[in-house]
């Protein structure tokens, strides 16, 4: 196989571009998926509007801001 300089260069920068592409889609996917699952434990205190994010498993989360207690799930359309 005969090689040029000029379709060595061109080799490699296909490659790296490629690589780039696939990085960028790897990393893409990945900040989605961090992004849905913070969505999924975000809560928004019906009673002073505080957004905070609660990554525990019960239903009721307490408000740091006020205490009160809000139902997990329920602003997730807001979101
Ligand atoms: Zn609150």
């Amino acid at each position: 196989m005969d090689l040029s300089l000029a379709d060595f260069v061109v080799l490699v920068v296909l490659g790296s571009s490629l690589l780039v592409l696939m990085f960028t889609a790897i990393s893409r996917s990945l900040h989605a998926r961090a992004e849905a699952r913070s969505a999924a434990s975000r809560v928004i205190c019906r009673l002073c509007l505080h957004a905070f994010e609660d990554h525990g498993h019960g239903k009721l989360v307490d408000c740091p801001q006020c205490g009160t207690a809000n139902e997990r799930g329920r602003s997730r359309r807001l979101g």
